[in-house]
């Protein structure tokens, strides 16, 4: 997305990663820099390299493996592993364990940057694992199963499509040879999600919205979560968004061969796609996307709640 990264060190940017369309540094690596070194003029700036440099995966998640190591509520499992053209690569997975609820703890699963070149999803996820940490109370009931980069390759590539050429959102549960697509089928039906959320950047939108299928309470999960949303982004209003449908924001239709619970999976959870602009600042389309993911969990813990005395 952003290939300025390389420049950001001397530049007055890196003091405001919302200008960046997406690119962010959690360790704040550049003010170390700035501090060490002497602020070259402006004439020496370094010319930009033809080929972006790849993105790092240990460096993006650093922060969530941090908080790991001490935490009693967020586990990092690092085990997923798979090839890609002869490289070794990894899906990672982090569990949080929210404290007990009433019942049986809650399911759910969330995805992000199963398109590579979508990394707010990413760093919302990281934000939001964050607040979970400091406040383990909003995900009371749940145990919350988090992939922030679905798609490894094209996250390192800022590429939409993984390394193989494959749009991995178009190859669920249609017998894909792609080994992104089969290690997170896999978790989809070993874990039998209550519920399921998956992450994404629309750049050909100017407002925020959102896909639901799955089960019937889904348009009484999302609505709440596109207003939480709203406080800090625009709606997509239109009546035709992506192609589909759509009515307040909301589309029911879908893309065959998206990342969705097993087809024969019953009953069937919830299913929500949050599609954030691509044009508007970090900050604001990460409190979008970590305000409306708050206002699901809140919502289908009460409905679980209630569900029985319907
Ligand atoms: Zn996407």
């Amino acid at each position: 997305m952003n290939s300025s990264a390389v420049q950001r060190p001397f530049s007055t940017d890196c003091l405001d990663a919302s200008k960046s369309g997406g690119e962010r540094s959690y360790d704040f690596k550049p003010f170390k820099f700035i501090n060490n070194m002497p602020m070259p003029v402006i004439g020496s700036l370094p010319t930009k390299p033809a080929v972006p440099a790849k993105r790092s995966i240990p460096e993006l998640l650093a922060p969530l493996d941090r908080i790991a190591s001490s935490s009693s509520s967020l586990v990092a499992n690092h085990g997923a592993q798979f090839k890609s053209g002869g490289q070794t690569c990894e899906l990672p997975r982090y569990l949080f364990i929210g404290p007990k609820g009433g019942d049986d703890m809650i399911r759910v699963g969330i995805f992000a940057c199963i398109h590579g070149d979508e990394p707010e999803g990413v760093h919302a996820l990281i934000q939001f694992l964050s607040i979970l940490e400091r406040k383990p109370e909003l995900a009371t009931g749940y145990c919350l199963f988090v992939y922030p980069v679905c798609n490894p390759t094209g996250f390192e590539d800022r590429t939409r499509h993984a390394r193989s050429g494959k749009d991995l959102n178009r190859e669920f549960w249609n017998e894909s040879r792609e080994p992104e697509v089969r290690l997170l089928q896999s978790e989809l039906v070993a874990h039998s999600f209550h519920g399921i959320i998956s992450l994404h950047t629309d750049d050909s939108s100017q407002g925020f919205y959102g896909f639901a299928h799955g089960a019937t309470l889904t348009k009484n999960l999302i609505e709440p979560a596109l207003q939480a949303a709203e406080q800090f982004l625009p709606r997509n209003g239109s009546e035709t968004i992506d192609g589909f449908r759509a009515r307040n924001g909301i589309i029911r239709d879908s893309y065959p061969g998206m990342l969705t619970a097993p087809p024969k999976l019953r009953p069937r959870p919830f299913e929500i796609i949050l599609e954030t602009p691509q044009a508007p600042p970090s900050y604001l389309k990460e409190a979008a996307l970590v305000a409306a993911l708050r206002m699901i969990l809140t919502h289908y813990r009460e409905f679980i709640a209630y569900a029985p005395n319907l």
